[in-house]
């Protein structure tokens, strides 16, 4: 409820203080304090420093316990002042040598002089309620902290520099202008002559509505690039299904990153091909059907399969199609049948380096995939024709070069051209001017939510609870 809302938690203006560095050991680990107590901090904890802090010049000292006298750590402290810091309040930052003690005692000395564990996206979100940036800004914060691929990093980059707010911006101050000028208009009718609206108003209008309509071109790509798709590698055993998967890793090896499953207690692996990331689910057991109790692992695959956006189906073309086989291309079917058709499959002939002996023609075409590879992973040939094809089956023919990838700022696009399609029908209609003042009302809110004007509490909430603790 409305209590305990971050934002009226924020205003309380305590000082809040958290590691902010990732958990383990490091070269250098940092603390930071934001709030008015940041400069006390900064005098207590380096009380070896007499002379005052100024702002933004890293000093040398020792972390001195301020009760006891013993030294805690030898560390490097910085004092920002408001309201040129992160937060836009004065803020004071400790760099520690990296180890978690030290930093956990550095930040219990801090709540002892008064300050507050941080919440997660505390420090954003002040950064928001400051004015130092817009809401679509502190979202591509943790966008660009989990980017998994360099595609996924550039569009986060680009939106936290404001590329977005650019755009939408403007298109919100002339929806707010046009209407001031309906409402003038609706207050100053000196006859019994309802109002209408000029030519010059309607083109505004139009123009406002295809800005919109161009920030939503790609929306679909956008969601991919940004949360990745997901991937199901299906096959009999024995076909070549994890060394493809390896061949397709390949030099993006490294980037390779356990991610814990959010729902599930699974690891997914994500891949990247050619900027596209792509969570690779396990369907593995789709093919094992001997007893009752495989029968359970069997359907959890199936359901796994039922929920990829993209599906490769790999086959050993140096063997004759089996009834293994089948049943992988079965399942494909089922899980297609239930998707409406939307999931689109790859198929590979692996182990292409050996003599071919399957026809798999009919298989094939009965499931229509959108590309047949013949590859061979030990040989590694024909594993960029399988990147292509997988990056096409995510993301279409279509590249665009700039993606609206956030679901909130999709939904914020939608309404706002929907109300704004009312609006034009309304004047096109004659409807009183009075009456269609409210659609461009309505279009102005929803497109100023995307860089956070009149989001309410729990919105924010649930925006800012995606962060970790010291972000
Ligand atoms: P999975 O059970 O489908 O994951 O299959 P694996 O990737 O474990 O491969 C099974 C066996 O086939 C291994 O001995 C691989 O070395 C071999 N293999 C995989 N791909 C190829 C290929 O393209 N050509 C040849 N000749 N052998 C392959």
């Amino acid at each position: 409820g409305p209590a305990d809302s971050l934002v009226l938690r924020a205003m309380e203006s305590d000082t809040i203080v958290a590691v902010v560095t990732p958990p383990g050991e490091g070269g250098v680990g940092i603390v930071r304090a934001s709030g008015p107590l940041s400069s006390t901090l900064a005098e207590r904890l380096f009380a070896g420093i007499r002379s005052s802090w100024p702002s933004h010049q890293l000093r040398h000292g020792q972390i001195v316990d301020p009760v006891s006298g013993s030294v805690v750590d030898q560390a490097l402290g910085c004092l920002m002042r408001a309201p040129r810091s992160y937060t836009g309040e004065d803020i004071f930052e400790i760099h520690c040598h990296g180890s978690p003690l030290a930093l956990e005692r550095v930040v219990q000395l801090c709540l002892r002089e008064g300050c507050r564990a941080a919440r997660p996206g505390e420090f954003t979100l002040r950064a928001f309620l400051n004015g130092r940036l817009d809401l679509s800004q502190a979202e591509a914060v943790v966008d660009v902290v989990r980017a998994r691929t360099n595609t996924g990093l550039d569009l986060a980059v680009r939106q936290l520099s404001g590329w977005l707010s650019e755009r939408v911006e403007p298109v919100r101050q002339d929806l707010i202008g046009v209407l001031a000028h309906m409402e003038a208009m609706v207050d100053f009718v000196e006859d019994d002559i309802p109002p209408q609206a000029d030519a010059a108003t309607e083109a505004r209008l139009q123009k406002d509505l295809r800005a919109i309509e161009t920030l939503l071109e790609g929306a679909e790509q956008g969601i991919i690039l940004r949360e990745g798709a997901t991937l199901a590698i299906v096959g009999s055993p024995n076909v070549g299904k994890s060394s493809i998967m390896n061949a397709l890793l390949g030099l993006d090896r490294s980037i390779v990153t356990p991610v814990p499953g959010t729902t599930r207690d699974t690891v997914e692996e994500t891949l990247q091909v050619r900027g596209v990331p792509f969570r690779t689910i396990d369907t593995a057991g789709i093919t094992e059907t001997s007893d009752a109790v495989e029968q359970i692992g069997v359907n959890r695959s199936r359901q796994t399969l039922h929920g990829a956006d993209v599906v490769l189906l790999v086959l050993d073309r140096s063997r004759s199609f089996s009834q293994q086989d089948e049943l992988a291309v079965q399942a494909i079917e089922a899980s297609r049948e239930n998707n409406g058709h939307n999931q689109r499959l790859i198929v590979t002939l692996n182990k292409a380096d050996l003599p071919s002996r399957i026809d798999a023609s009919g298989a094939i075409e009965r499931t229509q995939p959108l590309a047949v590879v013949q590859s061979s992973a030990v040989q590694l040939a024909g594993i960029e024709e399988l990147r292509g094809a997988l990056e096409e089956a995510a993301l279409g023919n279509a590249r665009p070069e700039f993606v609206v990838g956030n679901v909130r700022h999709q939904d914020a696009l939608r309404r706002s051209a929907a109300a704004l399609r009312d609006a034009l029908r309304g004047l096109s209609d004659g409807t009183p001017l009075d009456l269609v003042s409210f659609d461009v009302r309505a279009a102005a809110q929803a497109i100023g939510e995307i860089c956070g004007a009149n989001v309410d509490d729990e919105v924010l909430d649930r925006i800012f609870r995606d962060f970790c603790i010291g972000k």
